[in-house]
């Protein structure tokens, strides 16, 4: 399987995965990146579209692509999708072409969100996490609250270690800028910061990144290590709990600047 991420928009990636016969894409804010890689790679077939929430740049491209290649739509059973799908939610086992993929419920960002999990044969797996998990942050809270964030963060924390991670933003180096603010003596971070840079400054994506390293560096997975907690609780003398330092946390990097 082969795993590529499509530049949209400004900032997003539509994540498409295929096995030079088959594609299946994630969260298509619009069709025609896709449409233009499926031109340039006449012999592949655009047959299934995850989707893991309902925002617009996750979804805009749905119909274009559905009209253009009748592929399936899998989008999560507890959202408001403006769109004929199939709905999927924790538990359910998605079969393409002998992969199989998980679907988790991951709320926080929007309150019906999903992930999708799978290891394909002989290779790292792959979480497509749309805007729960960014590298070095997480999703805002549009519409669940803090405890849902981290207990759907701890689910995928708790993914296995070499799992590619496919975030649907570029927001690495901004997150990492607050990362670095949040717990500057991680020398983890600072190495990761650095490679980070330098594949930005090739034009690169930095992305996917493995899980292992996300445990690492991002903040929002070691919200209950000792030097992000202290440093929550410096600024918030509030956060004397799990949850209280997370929204405490989460809170601070709305600030941010
Ligand atoms: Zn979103
Ligand atoms: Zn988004």
């Amino acid at each position: 399987m082969k795993l590529i991420a499509l530049p949209a928009f400004s900032d997003n990636y539509i994540w498409l995965l295929h096995d030079d016969h088959h594609a299946l894409v994630v969260d298509p804010g619009e069709g025609a990146p896709v449409r233009q890689w499926l031109q340039q790679h006449p012999h592949v077939q655009l047959d299934t579209i995850l989707v893991t929430h309902h925002h617009a740049d996750h979804t805009g491209g749905v119909a274009d692509l559905v009209s253009a290649t009748q592929a399936r739509v899998l989008a999560p059973a507890m959202e408001p999708l403006p769109l004929a799908s199939t709905g999927v939610q924790e538990g359910d086992l998605i079969d393409w072409h002998g992969l199989n993929l998980k679907v988790l419920d991951v709320p926080g960002h929007t309150a019906g969100h999903v992930a999708f999990w799978g290891q394909p044969a002989g290779q790292d797996p792959v979480l497509f996490c749309g805007d729960t998990l960014f590298s070095g942050g997480c999703g805002r809270l549009f519409e669940g609250t803090p405890a849902q964030m981290l207990d759907s963060l701890d689910r995928l924390a708790a993914l296995p270690g070499d799992t590619r991670v496919c975030c649907a933003h570029e927001y690495t180096l901004s997150n990492l800028k607050f990362a670095l603010a949040v717990d500057p003596d991680n020398t983890a971070l600072q190495a990761y910061a650095r490679s980070c840079h330098a594949l930005r400054d090739q034009g690169l994506p930095t992305l996917p990144v493995a899980l292992s390293t996300e445990q690492a560096i991002n903040p929002f997975l070691r919200s209950r290590s000792p030097s992000v907690a202290t440093a929550v609780k410096n600024r918030d003398a509030q956060a004397l709990d799990d949850i209280a330092t997370f929204a405490a946390l989460r809170a601070w990097k709305n600030e941010f600047r």
